[in-house]
């Protein structure tokens, strides 16, 4: 059987995003907000991607190292203040490290914000329609038009058949650089150690006793080790069905906690759906016996509900695009102020390796930048990518991945997409200056 593309309709724009996840969202705002006409197209049927139907949570740090300034704002800060006046987020200031709010974790935690990811979705649509985007659900990528290193259009599968949007910028937001790789651009996958952070299944409960998790988790004795003897102990019962060291709980907005321990341990090529497939009935799996180890061991956790496994497998890492520029572990950890930073961040970096976290001190107390180069594909005239796919090594990846720096590095591709259509530049082109101008009056902090 040969099979062909018969394009039943073809719609038109200046910047077309691909992927609704927090990247996707901000940069299809930042770019409406310029005037631009912007579609952002998703293949689920609302915002927010790892976010949402992920169940991951909370917000990591928008702060500083010190836990003293914002330094994560525009987009990101003004999607936070509309869920805080609806009672969707707890007020980052809030969260100190150590407490419910963020995990009991003694690192890198300070700062984290809690959100209610109904609300999340209700928020982000709503500031999409304010800002004029036109938002396309249930529109997967499936093949994109490129001649030389200018891409043309994308094609999507939809229920009605295969659409065309032909765009003159486009975004790769998918979280899996499917427009790079479909347009035949470079990418990393890994590195040379093979290695991939484990993918992980959350879960959402409620009916946790509070003040007594809080009483036996804080105790002197054991802060900082989260039940991790309980965990051992049910390992070698051989009642625990993964690597997963420790009890790791957030909790989350009226009385809603989500857990992440279930996780596979082996890494796989998370772009093939029958691996995918077996992951999420596994990780199904583990949430099951999961949940019944904590009801039957954790203190405050006997009359635990299980509300919700999340609806997609949570990748924390698969393709990331070659970018003009490649962000380093080095950069980060020497705290580099690139020239064209279109982000300051200082989350911490983390790579979940098997059962633990792989965490690298920085050398100082200053956050590290991201440069506007990494958002641009080196292979296109007319390509960026954001949110988790930036061009990265995978320690670097390992801390930009995380959602607050998604939202920056999406806000940024919005406005360089911008000022690639309104002079007609390539994406690497653009000026700097006037980015990080526009960047700044959408109430970004740059320094
Ligand atoms: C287990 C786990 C725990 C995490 N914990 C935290 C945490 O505690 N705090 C934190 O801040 N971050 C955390 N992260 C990281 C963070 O959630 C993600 O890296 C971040 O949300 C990525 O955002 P994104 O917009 O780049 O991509 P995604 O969230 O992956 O969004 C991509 C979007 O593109 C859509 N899409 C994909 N392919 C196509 C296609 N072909 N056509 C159309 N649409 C497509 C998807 O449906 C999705 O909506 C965690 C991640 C994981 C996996």
């Amino acid at each position: 059987m040969e099979f062909t593309t018969q394009i039943k309709k073809t719609l038109c724009c200046d910047v077309l995003v691909v992927g609704g996840g927090v990247a996707g969202f901000s940069a299809a705002v930042s770019a409406s907000r310029c005037g631009m006409n912007v579609i952002l197209a998703e293949q689920g049927g609302y915002l927010g991607g790892t976010a949402t139907a992920g169940l991951v949570a909370p917000f990591m740090t928008c702060y500083d190292t010190k836990g003293e300034k914002q330094i994560i704002r525009g987009i990101f800060k003004e999607t936070i203040d509309c869920l805080i006046k609806i009672d969707g987020a707890k007020n980052p200031s809030e969260c100190r490290k150590c407490d419910s709010y963020s995990g009991y974790k003694l690192k890198g935690h300070l700062g984290t914000t809690p959100y209610d990811r109904e609300k999340l979705k209700f928020v982000m649509e709503q500031m999409c329609e304010e800002s004029g985007v036109q938002l396309k659900y249930h529109f997967t990528l499936v093949g994109v038009n490129v001649s030389e290193k200018h891409i043309r259009s994308c094609v999507f599968a939809t229920k009605n058949g295969f659409y065309e949007i032909e765009a003159k910028q486009f975004i790769d937001c998918s979280g899996d650089a499917d427009l790079c790789y479909l347009a035949g651009g470079e990418y990393e996958f890994s590195d040379e150690t093979n290695q991939l952070q484990p993918v992980s299944t959350f879960m959402l409960i409620d009916g946790v006793d509070k003040q007594a998790m809080d009483r036996a988790v804080l105790d002197k004795d054991a802060r900082g080790r989260a039940f991790m003897d309980i965990v051992e102990d049910e390992k070698r019962e051989g009642r625990f069905p993964c690597g997963t060291k420790k009890v790791r709980i957030y909790e989350q907005m009226n009385g809603v906690w989500a857990v992440n321990m279930c996780q596979i341990d082996e890494p796989f090529d998370v772009t093939d759906p029958e691996l995918v497939t077996k992951a999420e009935i596994e990780g199904r799996k583990q949430a099951s016996v999961i949940f019944d180890m904590l009801r039957r061991r954790i203190p405050g956790m006997q009359n635990i509900r299980l509300l919700q496994t999340s609806e997609t497998l949570g990748i924390r890492e698969s393709r990331r695009i070659v970018g003009e520029y490649k962000l380093t572990l080095d950069d980060m950890l020497a705290s580099v102020v690139f020239e064209d930073a279109i982000a300051v961040v200082a989350s911490s970096v983390d790579v979940h390796t098997n059962g633990a976290v792989d965490y690298k001190p920085f050398a100082n107390d200053r956050p590290y930048t991201i440069p506007y180069r990494a958002l641009v594909h080196k292979d296109f005239d007319n390509l960026l990518g954001a949110g988790k796919i930036i061009s990265s090594d995978r320690y670097a990846h390992g801390a930009v991945r995380v959602m607050p720096p998604a939202m920056a590095t999406g806000q940024a591709a919005g406005v360089g997409a911008v000022l690639g259509v309104k002079y007609g530049t390539k994406a690497k082109d653009v000026d700097i200056a006037e980015l990080k101008e526009v960047l700044k009056g959408q109430g970004a902090y740059l320094y």
